[in-house]
């Protein structure tokens, strides 16, 4: 079984599983957390959340990970954590990282959201720092709807947070019945043919509410969310997590496939190609990542001919 399964600390969400670690290392009021600004906001948000400060880190130059130089000027007598994100499965630049944390002891967090089974130097990411997490949700390399994991690779803080999560609540049934609801029908219409009418249905059901989003809304009440953090995965989900796991696992190959295939064949000069054909076989990647100019002409064009492009991240 993989370790992430055998720890068994499932939540609602990635950032709550996120924010689980952050409560264990005992983060909190005044305490400024270190994440790169090329992020999901639901990493911010989960710092926030904790009661701490988020402190943006930019990403290397044609690259999509933290700039190791940008770290280090932004490391204060504050900082309590380096959030290390593995950007669309590609691995960060871990040597240096580990290298600037442990200087000055300060623990990593891995954002595994993007891949599971991308390896750095022949180490899986995820086992680097105390701890790392993972996300579940539409579009991630294993789908359930909502949902996250925390992997614990510290026996200190392990003990803390399996404590700390008996007091978790599972969520109502009417949330568990509308991911259910969701994620079947994700099932039946997730096909190319139907990918641009669904993506339009699904942002117009989450602003009516009906779905069950990606993002709060900004203008929502705080208490709203932050009664969220509060909950664990439903068991149903549990189960779903373990059948699926096999699955994902079979996927690895198509998915290094696709990118070898995406490397050779798009031959395009209004795009730079990711910097990782010499690791291609070490990494897992959830995204094809192209990097131009001209982001919005590729976009209308990929959608007029109906290629399927994602534009994360906006913020
Ligand atoms: C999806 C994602 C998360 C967290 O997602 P949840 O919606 O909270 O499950 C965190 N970080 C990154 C980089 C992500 O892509």
């Amino acid at each position: 079984m993989n370790y992430v399964l055998e720890q068994n600390l499932h939540f609602y969400r990635g950032r709550i599983a996120l924010n689980a670690i952050l409560v264990g290392l005992g983060i909190g009021n005044g305490d400024e957390v270190i994440t790169q600004a090329f992020t999901c906001v639901a990493v911010p948000e989960s710092i926030i959340a904790a009661g701490a400060l988020p402190v943006y880190v930019d990403i290397k130059k044609n690259g999509f990970n933290m700039d190791a130089d940008d770290l280090v000027s932004k490391i204060t007598s504050k900082t309590k954590a380096i959030i290390v994100q593995h950007t669309y499965g590609i691995p960060a630049d871990m040597d240096r990282i580990m290298d600037i944390a442990n200087e000055i002891n300060i623990p990593i967090i891995e954002d595994c959201c993007h891949t599971f089974d991308s390896m750095y130097k022949g180490k899986k990411v995820g086992t680097f720092g105390v701890a790392s997490f993972y996300s579940y949700e539409w579009g991630k390399p294993l789908v359930l709807g909502v949902g996250g994991s925390a992997f614990i690779n510290d026996e200190k803080l392990y003990k803390i947070i399996v404590s700390n999560y008996t007091s978790y609540n599972g969520p109502s049934r009417l949330k568990v019945l509308r991911i259910i609801a969701q994620y079947f029908g994700y099932k039946l219409l997730y096909k190319p043919a139907f990918y641009w009418k669904l993506k339009t249905l699904f942002h117009f059901l989450s602003s009516l509410k009906i779905a069950e989003g990606n993002y709060y809304d900004s203008s929502s009440k705080n208490q709203k969310i932050l009664a969220d953090y509060n909950l664990k995965m439903s068991n149903y989900h549990k189960k779903l997590l373990s059948s699926k796991f096999t699955k994902m696992k079979k996927n690895k190959n198509v998915s290094q496939n696709i990118a070898i295939n995406y490397f050779r064949l798009i031959t395009s000069e209004k795009v730079v190609h990711p910097n990782i054909n010499s690791a291609i076989k070490e990494i897992v990647l959830i995204r094809y990542p192209l990097i131009t100019n001209n982001k919005s002409e590729i976009l209308i064009k990929a959608k007029k001919q109906k290629i399927e492009i994602s534009d994360w991240y906006m913020t």
